[in-house]
């Protein structure tokens, strides 16, 4: 039989891993509290039309990526890809447009059938927040604030860049559509076999081909500013104000478009150098006809969602400062008779202790070392006859004799 292997582009999280996958977890859901953001957990599949008619046919997320499969009552579902249309499904399905405006935090696993490479996954983890019913400007700025101090907490304050664009109200983002069109069909057969396929479905995500070719012949293309109206522009003013009254520094990206369909106004990403092509850490726009086009009521919608394989990549967990590890060995057969209950107590009393099995008493010493236990607890028949253990300090070498409950309470009283 061949070897069981892990499916392409899924991983296994190892207890490393998975401790700052746990920490950064653990930050950002912090700080969404701090902010007012709830957390939301919607299920990881959805009938596909979900996905299909909030991120649109053409996007790349549908067209090619998903995990799409018929259940075995015939109904077509997909893996969800993203975030954000499962909490805007969530939001009309449960009805939610009387409790304006809404603010949620979510965590979890996304799946999308692309090319694994580094930093690119089938399944990855991200988490995000959405801001509900929130019309101003205000709104865009909250939320990249909030991924702001992320990135900042999580030590990618001078390893990050945000890149911010405006796609502009609907009207402007068609207006504009029409001339990117007009002055690329001439074109056509030079483009990327992909660019052409936009070209009639989705022409705005040429400008972030990632091909030379269509580079070159988008340098002459007529730019999105030009098709802005006013109130396009007086937003996207507000927001970078408001970003520099912050002190969140940015980059203006004028090819910044985003893959999917529902961005209006705001869109940004947070990228960096230091994973090589997968540079996008936290990602997201204003999305205010999403809802609508789900079949809700008209709502207003901006958000972010930040890949946590990728955050991961980059932080290092800080060095555990105060830790207390407790060895406990036992020196001969009646200390081995009570070693369990030595460890149950420790551990009942909200300590971490671990056993040291195996060796002559020098080996265990040994073990405890390379565990980098702080103090190591042993337990022979000597002491246990007079109800002691001997507790050692393996920082300063100091050892003691003492009833375990006095242990207990002196190791309490040191944290
Ligand atoms: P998106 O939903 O495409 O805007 O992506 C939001 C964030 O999720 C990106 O900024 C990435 O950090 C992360 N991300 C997207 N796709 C993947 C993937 N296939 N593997 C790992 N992380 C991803």
């Amino acid at each position: 039989m061949n070897k069981v292997q892990k499916v392409r582009g899924t991983r296994d999280l190892l207890p490393i891993e998975k401790m700052k996958f746990r920490f950064i977890e653990q930050s950002a859901y912090e700080k969404a509290q701090r902010y007012g953001f709830g957390e939301i957990e919607t299920p990881i599949f959805e009938f596909s039309e979900v996905f299909h008619r909030s991120l649109g046919e053409t996007s790349d997320a549908i067209s090619k990526e998903t995990y799409t499969f018929l259940d075995r009552g015939g109904e077509s579902l997909t893996l969800r890809p993203e975030g954000t249309a499962g909490v805007a499904r969530a939001f009309i399905s449960e009805g939610m447009a009387q409790n304006l405006p809404l603010k949620f935090y979510y965590y979890g696993p996304m799946f999308r059938y692309e090319r694994p490479q580094k930093g690119r996954y089938r399944q990855f983890y991200q988490l995000g927040v959405e801001a509900l019913g929130f019309e101003t400007p205000s709104a865009d700025v909250e939320v990249l604030d909030l991924g702001w101090n992320l990135l900042k907490s999580l030590g990618f304050e001078n390893r990050c860049i945000l890149e911010i664009n405006t796609l502009g109200d609907p009207e402007s983002r068609k207006k504009y559509r029409e001339q990117l069109v007009a002055f690329l069909l001439p074109l056509k057969n030079e483009l990327s076999p992909d660019s052409q396929i936009r070209l009639d479905k989705n022409p705005l995500r040429i400008l972030d081909s990632k091909d030379p070719s269509d580079q070159k012949l988008l340098e002459g293309a007529p730019q999105l500013e030009a098709s802005l109206s006013t109130e396009s522009k007086v937003f996207f003013e507000k927001v970078l104000k408001s970003l520099t009254d912050l002190g969140i520094p940015f980059k203006l990206n004028p090819k910044l478009v985003r893959g999917l369909d529902y961005y209006c106004h705001t869109v940004f990403e947070f990228t960096t150098t230091e994973l090589g092509a997968q540079g996008a850490l936290l990602s997201g726009g204003r999305y205010d006809s999403l809802i609508e086009t789900l079949g809700g009521p008209k709502t207003p919608g901006v958000g972010w969602a930040a890949g946590v394989d990728r955050l991961a990549e980059m932080f290092q967990l800080p060095e555990e400062t105060n830790r207390t590890l407790i060895a406990v060995l036992a020196a001969d057969s009646a200390g081995e008779a009570e070693e369990l209950k030595v460890l149950q107590k420790l551990r009942y009393a909200g300590f971490h202790a671990e056993l040291i099995l195996g060796g002559n008493f020098g080996k265990k010493m040994k073990k405890a070392d390379k565990l980098k236990a702080t103090h190591a607890i042993i337990l022979g028949e000597t002491e246990l006859n007079q109800n002691l253990v001997s507790i050692k300090n393996l920082g300063s070498g100091e050892q003691q004799n003492l009833p375990l409950s006095q242990v207990i309470a002196d190791l309490r009283g040191q944290r």
